[in-house]
Protein backbone atom coordinates (compact mmCIF):
# COMPACT_ATOMS: atom_id res chain seq x y z
CA UNK A 1 0.00 0.00 0.00
CA UNK A 2 1.36 3.46 -0.97
CA UNK A 3 1.68 5.67 1.92
CA UNK A 4 1.31 9.65 1.43
CA UNK A 5 2.81 12.03 3.31
CA UNK A 6 -0.65 14.42 4.66
CA UNK A 7 0.07 17.87 3.08
CA UNK A 8 -0.24 20.83 5.31
CA UNK A 9 -3.24 23.17 5.23
CA UNK A 10 -3.51 27.35 5.70
CA UNK A 11 -5.60 30.41 6.64
CA UNK A 12 -4.08 33.61 5.25
CA UNK A 13 -4.95 36.99 6.40
CA UNK A 14 -4.22 38.83 3.30
CA UNK A 15 -5.23 42.49 4.07
CA UNK A 16 -4.19 45.20 1.40
CA UNK A 17 -3.63 43.92 -2.21
CA UNK A 18 -1.01 45.95 -2.17
CA UNK A 19 0.72 42.95 -0.11
CA UNK A 20 0.84 41.16 -3.91
CA UNK A 21 3.72 43.29 -4.63
CA UNK A 22 5.33 44.34 -0.97
CA UNK A 23 7.77 42.68 0.87
CA UNK A 24 6.73 42.75 4.74
CA UNK A 25 6.76 40.44 7.60
CA UNK A 26 3.02 39.13 6.92
CA UNK A 27 4.60 38.29 3.26
CA UNK A 28 7.59 37.18 4.26
CA UNK A 29 5.75 34.57 6.54
CA UNK A 30 3.66 33.50 3.78
CA UNK A 31 7.24 32.50 1.73
CA UNK A 32 8.55 30.82 4.59
CA UNK A 33 5.83 28.44 5.00
CA UNK A 34 5.74 27.70 1.10
CA UNK A 35 9.53 27.33 1.31
CA UNK A 36 9.22 24.79 4.23
CA UNK A 37 6.41 22.17 3.21
CA UNK A 38 6.27 19.33 0.62
CA UNK A 39 5.85 21.10 -2.55
CA UNK A 40 2.12 20.00 -3.74
CA UNK A 41 0.75 18.28 -6.66
CA UNK A 42 -1.96 21.36 -7.25
CA UNK A 43 -3.27 24.04 -4.67
CA UNK A 44 -6.95 24.79 -4.09
CA UNK A 45 -7.90 27.98 -2.82
CA UNK A 46 -10.89 29.12 -0.67
CA UNK A 47 -10.92 33.44 -1.40
CA UNK A 48 -12.76 35.64 0.45
CA UNK A 49 -13.05 37.19 -3.35
CA UNK A 50 -15.09 34.42 -4.82
CA UNK A 51 -18.56 34.90 -3.09
CA UNK A 52 -21.09 34.15 -5.24
CA UNK A 53 -24.87 32.00 -5.03
CA UNK A 54 -23.20 28.60 -6.01
CA UNK A 55 -20.32 26.45 -4.64
CA UNK A 56 -18.27 26.14 -7.70
CA UNK A 57 -14.71 25.76 -8.91
CA UNK A 58 -12.19 26.86 -11.69
CA UNK A 59 -11.61 24.18 -14.25
CA UNK A 60 -10.66 26.16 -16.59
CA UNK A 61 -6.58 24.81 -18.22
CA UNK A 62 -5.21 28.57 -17.82
CA UNK A 63 -7.46 30.82 -15.35
CA UNK A 64 -7.00 34.27 -15.89
CA UNK A 65 -5.46 36.94 -13.31
CA UNK A 66 -8.73 38.88 -11.97
CA UNK A 67 -7.61 42.17 -11.05
CA UNK A 68 -10.80 42.45 -9.05
CA UNK A 69 -9.98 46.26 -7.14
CA UNK A 70 -9.85 49.98 -8.04
CA UNK A 71 -8.13 52.67 -6.77
CA UNK A 72 -4.58 50.54 -6.88
CA UNK A 73 -1.10 51.66 -9.12
CA UNK A 74 -0.74 50.32 -12.04
CA UNK A 75 1.93 48.08 -11.17
CA UNK A 76 -0.79 45.89 -9.08
CA UNK A 77 -3.21 45.92 -12.55
CA UNK A 78 -0.18 45.08 -14.69
CA UNK A 79 0.44 41.59 -12.19
CA UNK A 80 -0.27 38.20 -13.45
CA UNK A 81 -0.09 35.04 -11.62
CA UNK A 82 0.03 32.96 -14.67
CA UNK A 83 -0.43 29.24 -12.94
CA UNK A 84 -2.08 26.81 -14.66
CA UNK A 85 -5.61 25.43 -13.75
CA UNK A 86 -6.36 21.46 -13.18
CA UNK A 87 -9.30 19.98 -14.67
CA UNK A 88 -8.11 16.84 -12.38
CA UNK A 89 -8.12 18.24 -9.45
CA UNK A 90 -12.26 20.51 -9.77
CA UNK A 91 -13.54 16.99 -10.56
CA UNK A 92 -11.72 15.33 -7.75
CA UNK A 93 -13.44 18.20 -5.43
CA UNK A 94 -16.78 17.66 -7.24
CA UNK A 95 -16.15 13.95 -6.64
CA UNK A 96 -15.39 14.43 -2.78
CA UNK A 97 -18.38 16.76 -2.62
CA UNK A 98 -21.28 14.48 -3.69
CA UNK A 99 -24.00 14.88 -2.88
CA UNK A 100 -23.41 18.19 -2.65
CA UNK A 101 -23.41 19.75 -6.25
CA UNK A 102 -20.17 21.94 -7.57
CA UNK A 103 -20.52 23.74 -10.60
CA UNK A 104 -17.74 23.40 -13.10
CA UNK A 105 -16.71 27.42 -14.26
CA UNK A 106 -15.20 27.17 -17.19
CA UNK A 107 -15.32 30.68 -18.34
CA UNK A 108 -16.24 33.19 -15.86
CA UNK A 109 -13.86 33.45 -12.75
CA UNK A 110 -9.69 32.53 -12.64
CA UNK A 111 -7.48 33.40 -10.01
CA UNK A 112 -8.30 36.73 -7.81
CA UNK A 113 -6.73 39.14 -5.80
CA UNK A 114 -7.10 36.67 -2.81
CA UNK A 115 -5.31 33.92 -4.21
CA UNK A 116 -2.75 35.72 -6.24
CA UNK A 117 -1.80 38.42 -4.00
CA UNK A 118 -0.42 35.13 -1.24
CA UNK A 119 0.98 32.73 -3.73
CA UNK A 120 2.56 35.56 -5.44
CA UNK A 121 4.76 34.91 -2.29
CA UNK A 122 3.74 31.31 -1.21
CA UNK A 123 5.05 30.03 -5.14
CA UNK A 124 6.36 33.15 -7.08
CA UNK A 125 6.93 30.94 -9.71
CA UNK A 126 3.40 30.21 -10.40
CA UNK A 127 4.67 26.77 -11.43
CA UNK A 128 1.44 24.58 -9.45
CA UNK A 129 -1.70 24.54 -11.22
CA UNK A 130 -4.54 25.89 -9.22
CA UNK A 131 -8.05 25.80 -9.01
CA UNK A 132 -10.09 27.82 -6.44
CA UNK A 133 -13.68 27.00 -4.46
CA UNK A 134 -16.04 29.49 -4.99
CA UNK A 135 -17.74 30.34 -1.08
CA UNK A 136 -21.72 29.56 -1.44
CA UNK A 137 -23.43 32.51 -0.36
CA UNK A 138 -26.08 30.96 0.48
CA UNK A 139 -25.23 28.92 3.05
CA UNK A 140 -24.47 29.12 6.63
CA UNK A 141 -21.43 28.65 8.45
CA UNK A 142 -21.54 24.82 9.37
CA UNK A 143 -21.79 24.66 5.69
CA UNK A 144 -18.45 25.62 5.08
CA UNK A 145 -16.98 23.58 8.08
CA UNK A 146 -18.22 20.06 7.13
CA UNK A 147 -17.23 21.08 3.24
CA UNK A 148 -13.49 21.71 4.53
CA UNK A 149 -13.65 18.48 6.31
CA UNK A 150 -14.80 16.43 3.65
CA UNK A 151 -12.31 18.24 1.47
CA UNK A 152 -9.18 17.28 4.03
CA UNK A 153 -8.57 13.91 2.14
CA UNK A 154 -7.18 15.73 -0.67
CA UNK A 155 -4.39 16.54 1.46
CA UNK A 156 -3.61 13.02 1.46
CA UNK A 157 -2.85 12.94 -2.33
CA UNK A 158 -0.50 16.01 -2.03
CA UNK A 159 -2.94 18.84 -2.41
CA UNK A 160 -2.26 22.00 -0.62
CA UNK A 161 -5.81 23.58 1.02
CA UNK A 162 -5.18 27.62 1.38
CA UNK A 163 -7.92 29.76 2.58
CA UNK A 164 -7.43 33.74 1.80
CA UNK A 165 -9.68 36.02 4.12
CA UNK A 166 -9.24 37.67 6.97
CA UNK A 167 -11.38 36.80 10.62
CA UNK A 168 -11.71 40.54 10.91
CA UNK A 169 -12.28 42.83 8.37
CA UNK A 170 -14.43 45.88 8.17
CA UNK A 171 -13.66 48.43 5.52
CA UNK A 172 -16.05 50.62 7.14
CA UNK A 173 -14.34 51.08 9.94
CA UNK A 174 -10.39 51.60 8.51
CA UNK A 175 -8.15 53.95 10.10
CA UNK A 176 -5.38 55.19 8.53
CA UNK A 177 -3.71 56.62 11.12
CA UNK A 178 -3.01 53.11 12.87
CA UNK A 179 -1.43 51.03 10.26
CA UNK A 180 -0.30 48.68 12.56
CA UNK A 181 -2.67 49.33 15.15
CA UNK A 182 -6.52 47.35 16.29
CA UNK A 183 -9.52 48.51 17.69
CA UNK A 184 -10.40 46.79 20.88
CA UNK A 185 -13.45 45.39 19.54
CA UNK A 186 -11.16 43.74 16.98
CA UNK A 187 -8.93 42.63 19.13
CA UNK A 188 -10.85 40.90 21.06
CA UNK A 189 -12.86 39.12 18.45
CA UNK A 190 -9.62 38.01 17.32
CA UNK A 191 -7.87 36.72 20.27
CA UNK A 192 -11.46 34.59 20.68
CA UNK A 193 -10.64 33.14 17.11
CA UNK A 194 -7.34 32.80 17.98
CA UNK A 195 -8.28 30.54 21.26
CA UNK A 196 -10.62 28.48 19.73
CA UNK A 197 -8.49 27.78 16.33
CA UNK A 198 -5.41 26.50 18.40
CA UNK A 199 -7.44 24.31 20.80
CA UNK A 200 -10.53 23.15 19.17
CA UNK A 201 -10.97 24.47 15.37
CA UNK A 202 -14.27 22.62 14.66
CA UNK A 203 -16.07 25.33 17.15
CA UNK A 204 -14.99 28.22 15.05
CA UNK A 205 -19.11 28.53 13.62
CA UNK A 206 -19.40 29.21 17.21
CA UNK A 207 -17.71 33.15 16.81
CA UNK A 208 -21.09 33.98 15.38
CA UNK A 209 -22.04 34.39 19.10
CA UNK A 210 -19.11 36.68 19.73
CA UNK A 211 -20.40 40.39 20.98
CA UNK A 212 -18.25 41.72 18.84
CA UNK A 213 -19.03 39.82 15.72
CA UNK A 214 -21.27 42.20 14.15
CA UNK A 215 -18.06 44.90 14.08
CA UNK A 216 -15.76 42.54 13.15
CA UNK A 217 -17.47 40.67 10.31
CA UNK A 218 -19.93 43.01 8.73
CA UNK A 219 -20.15 40.89 5.89
CA UNK A 220 -19.14 36.69 5.71
CA UNK A 221 -17.19 37.06 2.48
CA UNK A 222 -13.51 37.30 4.40
CA UNK A 223 -14.51 35.30 7.46
CA UNK A 224 -15.77 32.36 5.82
CA UNK A 225 -12.44 31.17 4.22
CA UNK A 226 -11.01 30.44 7.84
CA UNK A 227 -13.66 27.80 8.56
CA UNK A 228 -12.21 26.07 5.84
CA UNK A 229 -9.16 25.73 7.33
CA UNK A 230 -11.17 24.92 10.78
CA UNK A 231 -12.96 21.97 8.94
CA UNK A 232 -9.79 20.53 7.37
CA UNK A 233 -8.18 20.39 10.69
CA UNK A 234 -11.90 18.85 12.65
CA UNK A 235 -11.18 15.93 10.35
CA UNK A 236 -7.97 14.77 11.85
CA UNK A 237 -8.59 16.36 14.93
CA UNK A 238 -5.74 18.99 14.42
CA UNK A 239 -5.57 22.04 16.07
CA UNK A 240 -3.84 25.02 14.33
CA UNK A 241 -0.55 27.11 14.79
CA UNK A 242 -0.34 30.62 14.46
CA UNK A 243 2.33 31.47 11.31
CA UNK A 244 1.95 35.07 11.60
CA UNK A 245 -0.09 37.59 13.88
CA UNK A 246 -1.44 41.11 13.82
CA UNK A 247 -3.58 44.11 12.65
CA UNK A 248 -3.88 46.32 9.89
CA UNK A 249 -5.34 49.94 9.53
CA UNK A 250 -7.64 48.84 13.07
CA UNK A 251 -9.91 46.63 11.79
CA UNK A 252 -8.43 44.33 10.03
CA UNK A 253 -6.54 40.96 11.51
CA UNK A 254 -3.78 39.76 9.52
CA UNK A 255 -3.33 36.86 11.73
CA UNK A 256 -2.50 33.84 9.61
CA UNK A 257 -2.76 30.12 10.76
CA UNK A 258 -1.25 26.65 9.33
CA UNK A 259 -2.21 23.20 10.51
CA UNK A 260 0.16 19.69 9.87
CA UNK A 261 3.61 21.79 9.58
ZN1 LIG B 1 -9.71 40.70 0.54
Amino acid sequence: MQTTTRMPAAFIGHGSPMNALETNRYTESWRTFGASIPRPRAILVISAHWYINATAVTAMATPRTIHDFYGFPQELFDKQYPAAGSAELAEEVAELAKPTWVGMDNDSWGLDHGTWSVLSHVYPEADIPVVQLAINAEKPFDYHLELGATLSALRHTGVLIVGSGNVVHNLGRLDWSRPEAAFDWAQRFNESAKSILTSNPADAPSLATHPDFRAAVPTPDHFIPMLYLAGVASATNEQAKILVDGYAMGSLSMTSYTIGT
